[in-house]
């Protein structure tokens, strides 16, 4: 039999459930698509076009150059390609983004009409969003509760398989195009930081994930918060393009941990995969979530319009260090430690009174792990608007973060090198510095670096009463 396999967000050979069957049942012909037909709030931001030629490019090799791409509308080129192999089934794991569910329905549907064996699995998620329901068959809403009962107590994620060995490839494909003609390379050369920083594929992220298990696995808790250090795992935008499942994340790590599951480092690493999950289930189940507020409450704030405040956040020029530190971080490299996405994301939405839609777009388009369910979650958490989040009134401070997480100011002063000589008693604040300090450190505010475009405490009180005026009015 050949499968036409068709690969998505599961860039890789191994523990692949798609590819494997279609493997045990004879020739397989892989394909990817680049769907252009795609909503343009769901199409991919440019560090996602930038990773995924990368990745396709290392899928391929793997493939002994026999992955097969082309560009346009699924159905059609899947009618096309079973107009030239018209016996060929076809295969896809399944994705769980609101706009896939309805294509791929779509396209079930019509090519079953046409009598053509369609199938599809589970590899992205260690628990299918509709396979967790509370009693009341209702989902759950909270994720202590989604996560612990829903999830671990009823079922353990399926083991890994490995990759298969002694692929047959069907060679001939006559209506595919090359990766370059994809055009996801940017044209010009914003990524040269990125190269040396990622190597998309699914060597790269089984790198990432070796180099984690030897040495930032062991101390998670407490180093995953702090973003001069590396004490983090790296492997969202590996998770994202599944070039690795979590189901070999999983497993990976309670074995380094001799299947402890409950040591303190590895049952919050495992919790952070967990979070991963919840978000795709709030989205499964709250499809609305990419656009409005979870909490409509919130459709009632009064945020503010200001293109200026937007683009001084954009560039890293909001004169608050750990803020702009934290935005140059994701424009120099594709990525932002979670602890300060967090931070930017609370003054954004809380200091310059910003609706989270314009923090999320930006991400959209900067993150290399950028993924609508985490993304759209995380902001609706960060801004107060989501499911299980942190209440609007809890507004990070800057200055008592940068001082907890970043005590010695090393991380400002990577992404910062303009403050580089200040002592770290005023690296968080450098407007409190006497002007001496700041002379002597050769900083003029105004000039080498910004002062701050809005004030700490009158912007948090301002948000304060907005939230107020709102919870009023209801
Ligand atoms: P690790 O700490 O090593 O965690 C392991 C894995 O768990 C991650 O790779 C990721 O897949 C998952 N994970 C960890 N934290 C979260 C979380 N809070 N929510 C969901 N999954 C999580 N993550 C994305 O993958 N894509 C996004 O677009 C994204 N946008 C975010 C936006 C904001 C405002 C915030 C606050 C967080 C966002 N996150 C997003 C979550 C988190 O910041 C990243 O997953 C994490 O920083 C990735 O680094 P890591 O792989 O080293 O994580």
């Amino acid at each position: 039999v050949l499968s036409i396999v068709w690969l998505r967000n599961d860039l890789r050979l191994s523990n692949n459930p798609a590819l494997l069957y279609g493997v045990n049942q004879g020739t397989i012909l892989p394909i990817y698509i680049y769907d252009d037909t795609v909503p343009d709030h769901y199409a991919m931001g440019a560090a996602s076009k930038y990773w995924l030629h990368r990745s396709l490019h290392a899928l391929n090799a793997s493939m002994d150059k026999n992955l097969q791409v082309f560009k346009g509308n699924p159905l059609s080129i899947l009618q096309q390609l079973l107009r030239e192999f018209p016996n060929a089934h076809v295969l896809w794991n399944r994705g769980y983004e609101p706009w896939q569910i309805a294509r791929d329905a779509q396209i079930k549907q019509a090519l079953k009409e046409q009598g053509v064996i369609v199938k599809s699995f589970n590899g992205h998620l260690l628990w299918e969003p509709m396979s967790v329901l509370k009693k009341d068959n209702t989902p759950y809403k909270v994720f202590t509760p989604y996560y612990r009962k829903g999830c671990l107590q009823k079922t353990p994620p399926a083991y890994p398989s490995a990759a298969p060995e002694n692929i047959q490839y069907m060679v001939e494909c006559k209506s595919s195009t090359s990766i370059e003609k994809l055009r996801l390379a940017p044209q010009i050369a914003w990524h040269k930081t990125m190269d040396t920083l990622w190597q998309p594929g699914e060597a790269g992220a089984k790198e990432k994930l070796a180099v984690y298990l030897e040495g930032a696995a062991k101390t998670y808790q407490n180093d995953r918060n702090l973003p001069a250090v590396k004490g983090t795992s790296l492997l969202s935008p590996h998770l994202h393009f599944g070039e690795i499942s979590p189901h070999q994340v999983w497993y990976a790590v309670i074995d380094a941990f001799g299947g402890d599951i409950e040591n303190a480092d590895c049952d919050t690493y495992l919790s952070e995969l967990g979070w991963r999950e919840f978000s795709h289930y709030l989205l499964f189940h709250f499809p609305h979530i990419t656009h409005d507020n979870f909490n409509s409450k919130f459709d009632a704030f009064t945020w503010e319009h200001n293109d200026a405040l937007l683009t001084a956040w954009q560039t890293g020029q909001t004169g608050v260090p750990i803020v702009d530190a934290g935005m140059r971080e994701l424009y120099e490299t594709g990525y932002m430690h979670n602890r300060v996405r967090m931070v930017v994301g609370s003054y954004l939405v809380k200091n310059l009174l910003i609706d989270w839609r314009y923090g999320e777009r930006w991400f959209w388009d900067t993150l290399l792990d950028a993924d609508l369910a985490a993304n759209t979650a995380s902001w609706q958490w960060v801004a107060g608007t989501g499911a299980d989040a942190s209440p609007y009134f809890r507004i990070f401070n800057p200055i008592l973060q940068g001082e907890k997480f970043d005590k010695e100011g090393e991380y400002v002063k990577k992404y910062c090198p303009e403050l580089r000589l200040l002592p770290k008693k005023y690296i968080h604040q450098p407007w409190n510095a006497p002007a001496d300090i700041l002379k002597a450190c050769k900083v003029t505010l105004g000039v080498d670096y910004p002062e701050p475009v809005v004030d700490l405490k009158a912007s948090r009180d301002k948000a304060l009463a907005a939230f107020a005026k709102m919870k009023e009015a209801l």
